[in-house]
Order: structure tokens, then C-alpha cells, then sequence
């Protein structure tokens, strides 16, 4: 199975020329070491106002687009919601669901996460469902616990996961520069893959060029990488040691 090197932009960059910048560098990087990246699925998944623009890019290239979340519901009164049939002609196949900004900001319980991950298998989108511990509840033991629930209450009552993907993002491990022990992931990856069998599992969490490659040795199937996704040349070569 392909490496998954999936790209979380969250908001950023500001401005349609900065994400356009961007995404060329990403592109055009990538274009440059395609004979290496065969075994690697490249998504990048940026604002929804670039999409329009980046999907033109995307054409005929390697990199295949994501968004970071999306409404459960087709259309209607849903003020500043936007649905998954909406973009279909963007040629979004990816979605970031139940990510941990997510929850912390927009109030995104366990069952509105469920709801999202029913909406995008129906609608056959592949959905990158994330899932991670505070550092309280990895002191306190709960890890487990906590990882468990989470995914029992997203998948509820789905019976189709074929195209589901997993993130473990230790909440403590993004966007803090400190990401979380291989060996400790390795730990979380083992008791996913039992519980969720043939899924892939993508760690997520600071992860840098210096240890991106530790996650795949010790048997992730790729990864989700927010900061070092902005940064091109880093980004590049996270997918390019990943793919050896
Ligand atoms: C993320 O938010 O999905 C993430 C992994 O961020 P970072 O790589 O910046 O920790």
C-alpha cells in the first residue's frame, strides 16, 4: 500500500498568492523527485476559498486535495457551512474529520463527528478521522480509554469503513515542536490496527524532517503533518524519505 503524506494548511496561508506560491513549490518539488515518490499518495488539503484555484493546479499532477472539514448536511439554511456536494467539482477525495482544533474551538462533539463521517462515506469521500489523547489523560493512564471511545462513537452505526483512514494526533504532540516517541505511537498503532483491521494509520503531530521517517520504520502508514506542511522544501523531503 502507498504512503499517505497528507498536508493539514489549516488557516494558512493568508492570501490566494501565498497559497498559489505554496502549492507550486509543493508541485514543483515533487515533480522534480517523482521517480522516487511512486510509492507515496501526496493530499493537501488548504482553505476552502484556495480550492477553485489549487484544483486548476492540481490537474495533471501528482497531488491530490483534501479539505479540513465539511457539514453534514446537502444544502439549506446552514450559515457559513459548506457541503460535500459542493465540492465535488473541485475534486476534493479527502477529508480531515475530528481534528482536535476542531473540537477544542468549534465544538465538535463525538456525534457531530459521527454525523460527518456518515455524510462523507455516503458520499465517497475518503475521511482522515482523528483521534488523540491530552497529555492529562496520558499522565492519568486513559490513553487507551480515550482513543476507544473516540472511535467507537465516530464509527457508530457505519458499516462501510472501507474507505476510512485513521490520524493518531496526540493533542499534547501538535503544534508544540515535541512530538510524540515512535516508539510510544508505535504502542497507539498496535492497538488501533487491532481493534480497526486492514485501515491505514497516519500519525500526526510536529512532525519534522529529523524524525518523519521514524513513524513509517516503526509501521505507520503515513502521516499528517501540519506546520512543516507549509514550509515546501521540508515538506518535500519528508515525502521523499518516507517513500525509501
Ligand atoms: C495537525 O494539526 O494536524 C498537525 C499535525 O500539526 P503539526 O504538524 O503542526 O503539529
Amino acid at each position: 500500500m502507498k504512503k499517505l503524506i497528507v498536508a493539514n494548511w489549516k488557516m494558512n496561508p493568508t492570501t490566494l498568492k501565498g497559497a498559489k506560491r505554496l502549492f507550486y513549490q509543493i508541485k514543483t518539488g515533487i515533480k522534480k523527485y517523482s521517480h522516487v515518490l511512486q510509492n507515496i499518495k501526496i493530499i493537501v488539503c488548504p482553505p476552502f476559498v484556495f480550492l477553485p484555484s489549487l484544483s486548476q493546479m492540481a490537474k495533471k499532477g501528482k497531488i491530490l486535495l483534501g479539505v479540513q472539514n465539511f457539514f453534514f448536511e446537502e444544502k439549506g439554511a446552514f450559515t457559513g457551512e459548506i457541503s460535500p456536494s459542493m465540492l465535488k467539482d473541485f475534486r476534493v477525495k479527502y477529508v480531515i474529520l475530528g481534528h482536535s482544533e476542531r473540537r477544542k474551538y468549534f465544538g465538535e462533539t463525538d456525534e457531530i463527528i459521527n454525523k460527518k463521517l456518515k455524510k462523507a462515506i455516503e458520499k465517497k469521500f475518503k475521511p482522515i478521522l482523528c483521534i488523540g489523547e491530552t497529555k492529562k489523560e496520558r499522565e492519568s493512564k486513559k490513553t487507551f480509554k480515550v482513543l476507544k471511545k473516540e472511535i467507537e462513537k465516530a464509527i457508530f452505526g457505519i458499516k462501510n469503513l472501507k474507505n476510512l483512514i485513521l490520524a493518531y494526533e496526540p493533542i499534547w504532540a501538535i503544534g508544540t515542536g515535541n512530538p510524540c516517541k515512535p516508539e510510544q505511537a508505535k504502542e497507539v498503532l498496535i492497538f488501533v490496527k487491532k481493534k480497526l483491521k486492514n485501515i491505514p494509520v497516519l500519525y500526526g503531530g510536529s512532525v519534522n524532517l529529523k524524525v518523519a521517517k521514524d513513524y513509517i520504520d516503526v509501521g505507520f502508514d503515513g502521516l499528517l503533518i501540519g506546520g512543516a506542511s507549509l514550509r515546501p522544501k521540508e515538506f518535500v523531503e519528508i515525502c521523499k524519505v518516507c517513500a525509501i
